[in-house]
């Protein structure tokens, strides 16, 4: 199996420390807004990643951290706290703003069949391995105080920037991480920042009726609360050890977060970090980057508002490699249902039912082509991840003239990696067929209302319900339908 490690640039044989487990960490979201699509796509790249590997037969212990503070407004340490700044702007508390976008997050997430992580954790629950941390860097001489709070100093370290390949040297100061006169260095990046300049215990600081932060902590440098990167350090650390096998994050990590994630856990261990890093490209519109910054955002209610089923977006997501940039259209995602939706239809009520009877080979070129299939998906994922080829080849598959059964199964074997829900279509389409018990409910109810039993009609109405359906009374007819799989 081969990744593409961003800290070497090159792809690379994927060789975990303990040959049959794997530790994953991803970089979570900061819970300040709402969730989108972008979000989504970085999302759904870990879950494939995830997967695969597990369809490999690793055991994953996956971690994922909840930014729920210390991600400020600026990259250059400055501007506010983002959880705080929303919890002014919507009257709430800072716990409760990254409570309800917590919340939102996973509801996202689900609808998208990502699986969650073994372990999501929260970086306002780790402040005091946080602490731990620093302390080590502090003992190495690795850090210094100034009056907005503890750095690390990156000069101190000889391969700073080692996997964005930044050169400290050529960083003009201000064109990075902006402008801090008591900064030694442009690149160095805030540990712990205090709420009130030069720190201060919790008692002065009252004293002085000084506005306080809502989270906040004391510290042995002063109250205050940590700086965004530390937080990823302190929790992998914490539930996968000092070295692990796989971080990953969004392109945009890279130079910064990640790279400043690096200094600080090799600073404080002297290990090396992570084995393999793994970077997803950026959801795009109109050929630029979907922020929340930029305003050219979509929910994923958005996409369920305007009749799109979020795994026809998951389909979408799976035709493009996971390190590309993506450009989202609705036209994209149109043609992404149609597929994702013909291939439903070709699964439920084609050709791919799984028969019972045993189909009679009719000779062994056709277990050969089904092997030889099963052998290429395998190829496919184990070069980078390559869902684009791996979507193409289902189609193969169908278009093929293998037995019926064969079809069914390779294709729901190898949703176990899609995560299309593509198992439950023959049930879900059984579903679909309404059954005469409805019907004869659906009949008997109409009657009741011709004869103005409204009563005994909305009785059944109810049953017809509790079945799963839901009932439009037109002018003389009622019209069943299914009830709606997703009410965002
Ligand atoms: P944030 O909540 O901003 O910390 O982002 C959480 C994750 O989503 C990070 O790994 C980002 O790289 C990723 N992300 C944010 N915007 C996009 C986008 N437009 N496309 C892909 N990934 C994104
Ligand atoms: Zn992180």
């Amino acid at each position: 199996m081969f990744f593409y490690n961003t800290l070497f640039r090159k792809k690379e044989k994927f060789e975990p420390f303990n040959p049959s487990k794997v530790g994953l960490y991803s970089c979570g979201p900061t819970v300040y807004d709402y969730a989108h699509i972008g979000h989504a796509r970085t999302y759904v790249f870990v879950d494939v990643l995830k997967r695969v590997l597990e369809y490999s037969g690793y055991k994953v212990d996956h971690v994922m951290n909840i930014t729920d503070v210390g991600h400020l407004t600026s990259e250059a340490d400055t501007g506010d706290d983002k959880v705080e700044k929303k919890a002014k702007i919507e009257g709430k508390t800072a716990w409760d703003i990254a409570k309800y976008y917590t919340k939102d997050f996973f509801d996202m997430t689900g609808k998208l069949n990502i699986l969650k992580p073994q372990v999501i954790c929260k970086a306002t629950d780790y402040i005091p391995q946080m602490i731990k941390i620093i302390k080590q860097l502090e003992e190495k001489g690795l850090t210094y105080v100034i009056s907005d709070g503890v750095y690390f100093d990156t000069s101190k370290l000889k391969n700073y920037g080692k996997l964005a390949r930044l050169k400290i040297e050529d960083l003009k100061e201000g064109a990075r991480v902006g402008k801090n006169k008591e900064k030694r260095n442009p690149t160095d990046f805030a540990l712990w920042k205090f709420t009130y300049l030069s720190g201060r215990s919790f008692d002065s600081a009252q004293d002085d009726g000084d506005e306080r932060r809502q989270m906040e902590w004391q510290s042995p440098w002063g109250v205050g609360f940590p700086g965004w990167h530390i937080e990823c350090s302190a929790m992998s650390m914490e539930h996968l050890g000092e070295t692990i096998d796989i971080h990953t994050g969004g392109i945009d990590h890279i130079p910064i977060h990640h790279t400043n994630e690096i200094a600080q856990s090799e600073g404080a261990t002297g290990k090396l970090f992570v084995k393999y890093w793994l970077h997803a490209g950026h959801l795009l519109v109109e050929g630029k980057k979907m922020s929340k910054s930029l305003g050219n955002y979509y929910r994923l209610k958005d996409v369920v508002d305007k009749g799109y089923d979020p795994l026809s977006l998951r389909y979408l997501f799976l035709t493009a490699h996971y390190r590309t940039e993506m450009n989202f259209t609705w036209k994209a995602l149109e043609g992404a249902q149609k597929a994702f939706s013909k291939l439903k239809v070709q699964l439920a009520t084609g050709n791919l039912q799984l028969t019972n009877k045993k189909e009679k080979r009719v000779d062994s070129k056709l277990d050969s082509q089904v092997e030889e299939y099963s052998k290429r998906f395998r190829n496919y994922l184990n070069d980078d991840l390559d869902m684009p080829r791996a979507i193409a080849l289902v189609w193969e598959v169908v278009k093929s003239d293998i037995p019926d059964s064969d079809k069914y199964k390779l294709i729901v074997d190898w949703d176990r990696v899609f995560g299309l829900g593509l198992a439950g279509q023959e049930i879900r389409n059984k579903e679909l067929v309404i059954s005469q018990e409805v019907k004869g409910l659906v009949k008997e109810r109409e009657k009741l209302r011709e004869e103005k039993k409204w009563e005994e009609a909305d009785k059944i109405r109810k049953e017809i319900e509790e079945k799963g359906y839901l009932v439009e009374d037109k002018q003389e007819k009622s019209i069943i339908k299914k009830k709606p799989r997703y009410d965002l």
